[in-house]
């Protein structure tokens, strides 16, 4: 029999995030700090615009590029928020199926794709599976964005920079200044901005601004899943306008022969969520934020987060992964840095969970301090 297995699956390394799995099968009630989605459950009035829509009959597929109402919904948002004429959008199978595709159109091989370091830990994959190259930008310890430094790692090669603004895993939330002076050094070396926003609601300390408002070549990510608590409905969208409108129009090409389009009755069902008030459970992740912070800053080395629902602190000795090792075996979740970073120096929490087991997580992460 010819290889079995195509050559690109060996640039995609999950080691890391299983051998956490592993550990984490053998824990009994964990305090679980590892899972990146919202502990609420959906708005009931989202819920039953999923059910009303199955029922009316949304079960067949949509347009690749996704509900008219939806679409024009998004459409509306983009304008009001950025002045954007006509934006160009495309409904996503969640953030990951938009950065998929947009992967796809944008990167050749040999492209150089300039990364935040900590950043998602899909971006190293994908650009890697494509033939992309990943040049890391190091941003420890303060996690700033910092545009000199990716001014200085930028070459001709250079296609892309990934902005993530609330931060996975950090919790940064990105100013206007650095936003302003990042957007700056992308117009005058003429590369493309990926801003992935799926945290663009969970900002705790005055809002999230995004880099679209000041460079025109932004290609913007946004989800639905993090925002209403509904992961598992797979649904995000993927905007630009002007010259970037063409992108989409070549990830739309690429959905139709992939995930054909996002599940419609759940497209249903985000026109009625883009309506609904999450301020209850923005403030309710605020008050976890500060158990968090309050509770480790004395004990660890950490920068205070600002939004999304994760703190990355820095491990006893700086030695990441050992530390874990040692959270798990004292029954409490957490990832070590290296699944998100070139450096195994830090620990990632989640902080969406229960204020009680946010108490009893911090009381045993003290003691190992
Ligand atoms: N971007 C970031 C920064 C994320 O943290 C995640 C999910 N953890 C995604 C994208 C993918 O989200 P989705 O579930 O919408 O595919």
């Amino acid at each position: 029999m010819k290889k079995l297995i195509a050559d690109r699956t060996g640039l995609i390394d999950s080691s890391g995030i299983r051998k956490v799995f592993a550990l984490a099968a053998t824990m009994k009630d964990p305090v679980d700090f590892s899972i990146g989605q919202p502990d609420f459950d959906v708005p009931e009035q989202i819920k039953q615009a999923a059910i009303k829509a199955i029922e009316q009959g949304f079960n067949r597929y949509s347009q690749t590029a996704g509900d008219a109402q939806l679409l024009e919904k998004i459409a509306g948002g983009l304008h009001t928020e950025f002045g954007w004429k006509s934006p160009r959008a495309l409904v996503t199978c969640g953030v990951s199926g938009g950065l998929l595709l947009a992967f796809l159109s944008l990167i050749n091989p040999g492209d150089e794709v300039i990364i935040p370091d900590p950043y998602f830990v899909i971006y190293k994959h994908v650009v890697n599976m494509f033939g992309g190259i990943c040049v890391f930008v190091d941003c420890y310890p303060d996690f700033g964005l910092d545009a000199e430094k990716i001014e200085r790692a930028i070459t001709e090669k250079t296609k892309m920079i990934i902005i993530n603004s609330p931060c996975n895993p950090t919790g940064m939330v990105y100013g206007k200044e650095q936003l302003e002076a990042v957007a700056k050094v992308a117009a005058k070396h003429g590369v493309v901005v990926l801003s992935d926003e799926i945290y663009n609601k969970f900002s705790y300390d005055g809002d999230s601004p995004s880099i679209a408002k000041y460079y025109d070549k932004t290609l913007l990510l946004r989800g639905f899943g993090k925002t209403y608590g509904i992961t598992g409905w797979r649904l995000g969208y993927a905007a630009a306008s002007g010259l970037l409108a063409q992108v989409i129009d070549e990830m739309i090409k690429i959905q139709q022969y992939t995930f054909v389009c996002a599940p419609p009755p759940f497209q249903k069902a985000a026109a009625a969520a883009i309506d609904c008030d999450i301020t209850g459970f923005v403030n309710a992740y605020r008050k976890k934020r500060d158990l968090i912070y309050d509770g480790l800053k004395d004990k660890f080395e950490l920068v205070k987060p600002a939004g999304a629902f994760y703190a990355f602190v820095k491990a006893p000795n700086g030695k990441g992964e050992e530390f874990v090792k040692k959270a798990i075996a004292a029954n409490v979740l957490v990832i070590p840095g290296n699944v998100f970073s070139q450096k195994d120096t830090h620990f990632r929490i989640s902080y969406a969970t229960s204020e009680e087991k946010i108490n009893r997580g911090v009381e045993i992460l003290r003691a190992l301090a």
